[in-house]
């Protein structure tokens, strides 16, 4: 992936997107920040990355849970850079209880942003990539997604579904010079991790600290949160040339967690 691209990360406002857009604008990429609201704020973001890195940005509000939305999302970014080369599928929300207790409505909204939403971008990313010649997806996925947790069935689930579709996008476009690859995260404290204390808090009869050193860092055996800077340095790696033989796989960034 040589000279300047355009690379769209779905969810991008905050957390590890918003590292991400940071990370390959600081490469020269121009790119699209997203999430689902269309604030002064969310644009604030984009402008920001411009002004910081010297690229092209542009905000592109599309709501994730949306099919047609996600398909937009791709539509309108390729209409305005003439190009999509780099996909980020990041956006993603959780919610914490108990399987049986499990609302129906979170269980839907969990599997469209958190997996549904990576087929459809995928879909409508990959006419424009064939025939820009070539691309890299990535796919934010998750310890989860290599490992369950009690109270996180539908996380879980979207996040083992986002590795199989990893796989099956590598090997359907590995002679179009196409890449896709997921990155798999331990606990990185950004809004999400912080929104689900009080739930893990309440589902294991918790203080927060308790949470924090055992529930959340018990699993990684640095007892240290990785940081959102760490995840988008291995996401610049998969979109750079050096990772064009990188393909369908997985790089975890999770502290040692998966390798017990
Ligand atoms: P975050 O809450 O900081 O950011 C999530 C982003 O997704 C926000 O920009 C939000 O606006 C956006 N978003 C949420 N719903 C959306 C929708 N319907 N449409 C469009 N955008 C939407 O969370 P984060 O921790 O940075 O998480 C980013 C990704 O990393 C998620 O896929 C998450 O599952 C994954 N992940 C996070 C951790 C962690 O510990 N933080 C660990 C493993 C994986």
């Amino acid at each position: 992936m040589a000279t300047r691209k355009t690379a769209v990360i779905t969810g991008s406002t905050s957390g590890i997107g918003l590292a991400i857009a940071q990370a390959l604008a600081a490469k020269g990429h121009n790119v699209v920040v997203n999430s689902f609201s269309d604030t002064a704020a969310d644009h604030a973001v984009a402008d920001a990355i411009a002004s910081q890195h010297k690229v092209n940005t542009a905000y592109i509000k599309a709501d994730m849970s949306k099919p047609a939305e996600c398909r937009a999302l791709i539509a309108k970014a390729a209409e305005k850079f003439g190009s999509v080369d780099i996909l980020v599928n990041n956006a993603g929300i959780q919610h914490v209880a108990p399987v049986e207790e499990f609302p129906i409505e979170k269980w839907d909204a969990i599997i469209a942003i958190n997996l549904s939403s990576a087929f459809h971008t995928i879909a409508a990313a990959i006419p424009v990539m064939k025939n820009a010649g070539g691309g890299r997806i990535v796919n934010i996925a998750s310890a989860h997604g290599l490992v369950a947790s009690p109270f996180k069935s539908a996380y879980v689930s979207a996040k083992h579904g986002i590795m199989g579709l990893t796989k099956t996008v590598a090997l359907e476009l590995a002679r179009e010079k196409i890449t896709c690859n997921a990155i798999c995260p331990g606990y990185v404290l950004t809004p999400l991790v912080e929104a689900q204390i009080p739930d893990q808090m309440k589902a294991h009869n918790m203080d927060r600290e308790t949470v924090i050193r055992e529930v959340m860092l018990d699993k990684q055996p640095t007892k240290e949160f990785v940081t959102v800077e760490q995840i988008a340095a291995a996401a610049v790696f998969l979109c750079s040339d050096a990772a064009a033989q990188v393909n369908g796989t997985h790089l975890s960034v999770d502290g040692g967690w998966t390798a017990a």
